[in-house]
């Protein structure tokens, strides 16, 4: 496999673990506030990095490091990520998935065939709005029902999270999401944070971005419909 970004130390990815983060490449969809664009299309610009290499460099760091996340882009696109992940539990590593929650059926199929360890799924917003982050207007709600129920029931330590980004998140969207994910462990609202990366030009700029009070209310929000709610500290 190959990488398109490594950051060698992370005390905040996975959540009380000093771990890596491996970037892969590739999305299927298109949210318009992506901070990782570059990566949405294998971008020539990036420094890769050989799966060989980031193996090597983990067998140095067995000590050190807990865990090892990986993210995207979608990790869930690469038909070769159970090979990969059984050689880093070989190593003895804990695995952190991201996933943007619309492969469930190979998100099922790759927690049968390894040891996932902690699974963070996107809840990007309501299911009725999710084609505004789409790239041509597919409907994912059977696929996001499907890795949510499953991800709850799993037994495997988990989050959901959703980036409160203007206009595509709002109360009337968290009402339903707060249906969605019942049950759940943990469920972070992270704060949007403007990017030049950004593929559409609102989202470029922090001008319509939501109060640190409104964020609050938020949470009041979900915490008032009894699910564990915290904000992400990036704000
Ligand atoms: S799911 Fe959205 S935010 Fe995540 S990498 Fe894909 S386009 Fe970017």
């Amino acid at each position: 496999m190959i990488f398109y970004g490594f950051n060698k130390i992370t005390l905040l990815d996975y959540p009380e673990k000093i771990a890596c983060t491996l970037f892969l490449a590739g999305c299927n969809m298109l949210c318009p506030y992506c901070h990782n664009s570059q990566l949405i299309e294998k971008n020539n610009f990036i420094e890769t990095y050989k799966e060989e290499d980031i193996l090597n460099f983990l067998e140095k760091r067995k000590s050190k490091l807990e865990g090892v996340c990986i993210t995207g882009g979608e990790p869930l696109l690469y038909n070769d990520l159970s090979g990969f992940i059984k050689k880093i539990k070989e190593l003895g590593f804990l695995v952190k998935l991201d996933t943007n929650g619309t492969l469930s059926e190979k998100l099922i199929k790759l927690c049968q065939e390894v040891v996932i360890d902690y699974i963070a799924m996107d809840i990007k917003t309501s299911l009725e709005k999710y084609k505004l982050l789409t790239k041509n207007n597919e409907d994912f709600t059977k696929e996001i029902k499907q890795s949510i129920d499953f991800i709850i029931n799993s037994g495997i330590d988990h989050e959901f999270r959703t980036t409160v980004a203007p206009i595509i998140v709002e109360f009337e969207d968290l009402e339903k999401i707060s249906q969605l994910i019942k049950g759940c462990k943990n469920y972070y609202l992270a704060k949007f944070k403007a990017s030049e990366f950004a593929p559409k030009e609102y989202w470029r700029n922090n001008k319509n971005n939501y109060s640190l009070e409104i964020l609050e209310k938020m949470r009041d929000f979900m915490l008032s419909k009894n699910i564990n709610c915290k904000l992400r500290a990036n704000y």
